[in-house]
């Protein structure tokens, strides 16, 4: 038998939607009438807006002509597309971000998890907690961490408590380390961090030298006065790597399309002491290993971009997040205390009468007939909340929230 990596063997019981999953078939099959209503994985609901069908329809009407064929493309994205985005997600809020910083990529999930392969092995790093699970699964895998314990946290990994006293905000590490991941909006709290927030942050990488891996998938839904952008921060471009998604913004969780923005002022060292610029090894890597996002994704993504694109992304927008008013109006009636919901497409809330993550969601299931995410499976502080998405068809979310009323309220 072929040696395996062992790392993999570390990872603690499994990804936290297959368990889900587990719970939520084996109440099917008991209860074969009920209807189950799901507001527990992040993933869209709303069809993919026209001005992306147009332009992919168009995309591969041009690659079936002689001279419109497209072969292999860039592999760090086509200039028109790099062009789009450093344009309308930068320029436009006063960021500086030049296209050739920009790699696009299939998904904010695989930067997230592809980025630490060219850090160190013996790296350090700091995530919140609760955490987007990707970003400590990654660095178990690449063998950066030693055996979980029972709550689930890695031995070398240094865990920010994200609790109800501090607003859900990871506080500083108490050690220097490489890499801290950040995501603001937040998934799972639904929390967003203010300008004065993320400037601590950006401080304190500096003074440390560590890199802030700031994942803003979630900027879009961001409805008040809040940076979108680490970049909008002075000095981050020296000590910051943003990823931004398409999937949540524009319904591309099928179509996959992301990118990452690594600016040319940021330095990692190679073992001599060396400043190496990170976009040369993040380059040099997807070169060897990807051959590019297809040309017709692109086209599709160029076209939110457009002014008739713009419209019909806000107004996808704006109809998750008057969902999750209407979760937050409904929860805050039936007694739960709650968190997020407006800057973010996520409610968290605290499970009632001190039920565990895992009581309320076996609750939920069989009184409610309503599937959500256990806080727990996020991190150990995570324990005792629960996150509802606002990703569902308006119909499904009333009556949901509705039979939550009136079986908790
Ligand atoms: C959904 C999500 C992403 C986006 O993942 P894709 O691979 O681009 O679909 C990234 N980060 C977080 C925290 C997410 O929840």
């Amino acid at each position: 038998m072929a040696r395996l990596n062992d790392h993999y063997l570390k990872l603690a019981a499994g990804y936290l939607f297959p368990e889900i999953a587990r719970r939520m078939d084996a109440f099917k099959k008991a209860n074969p009438s009920a209807d189950v209503i799901k507001l527990g994985i992040g993933d869209v609901v709303l069809p993919l807006a026209s001005a992306v069908r147009e332009a992919m329809h168009a995309a591969i009407d041009e690659m079936a002509t002689a001279e419109g064929f497209r072969g292999y493309g860039p592999s760090e994205g086509y200039d028109f597309l790099r062009e789009a985005i450093a344009e309308h997600d930068f320029a436009s809020r006063g960021v500086r971000v030049d296209p050739s910083e920009i790699f696009v990529s299939d998904g904010s999930k695989c930067d997230s998890a592809n980025i630490q392969e060219i850090f160190a092995p013996d790296a350090t790093l700091a995530v919140s907690d609760p955490v987007y699970p990707v970003y400590v699964d990654t660095n178990v895998m690449a063998g950066r961490t030693g055996a979980p314990d029972e709550s689930g946290r890695y031995a070398g990994i240094e865990y920010l408590p994200c609790t109800e006293e501090s607003g859900f905000l990871p506080s500083l590490p108490t050690r220097p380390v490489d890499l801290v991941y950040l995501c603001s909006p937040n998934n799972p709290t639904g929390t967003v961090a203010s300008k004065a927030e993320l400037a601590k942050w950006v401080e304190w990488a500096r003074a440390n030298e560590a890199i802030l891996l700031f994942d803003a998938a979630y900027e879009r839904f961001i409805t008040g006065d809040y940076p979108h952008s680490i970049f909008e921060i002075e000095g981050a471009r020296e000590c910051a790597i943003e990823f931004r998604s398409f999937s949540k913004t524009a319904g591309f969780t099928g179509i996959r399309c992301a990118y990452i923005v690594i600016p040319n002022e940021l330095m990692g060292r190679d073992a001599k002491g060396n400043a190496v610029p990170v976009a040369k090894l993040w380059s040099r890597r997807t070169n060897t290993k990807f051959n590019g996002v297809p040309y017709p994704v692109q086209r599709g993504a160029e076209a939110i971009y457009s002014e008739e694109g713009r419209k019909e992304i806000q107004a996808n927008v704006d109809y998750y997040m008057a969902n999750a008013g209407l979760i937050l109006s409904g929860l805050s009636k039936a007694g739960f205390k709650t968190f997020g919901g407006v800057d973010a497409p996520y409610v968290w809330l605290k499970t009632p009468d001190g039920m565990d993550s895992w009581q309320f969601f076996d609750a939920l299931l069989s009184k409610a007939n309503v599937v959500g995410t256990p806080g727990s499976g996020f991190g150990a502080c995570g324990k005792g909340y629960f996150r509802l998405s606002a990703f569902g068809m308006r119909s499904k979310v009333e009556e949901a929230i509705d039979r939550i009323t009136r079986t908790f309220g």
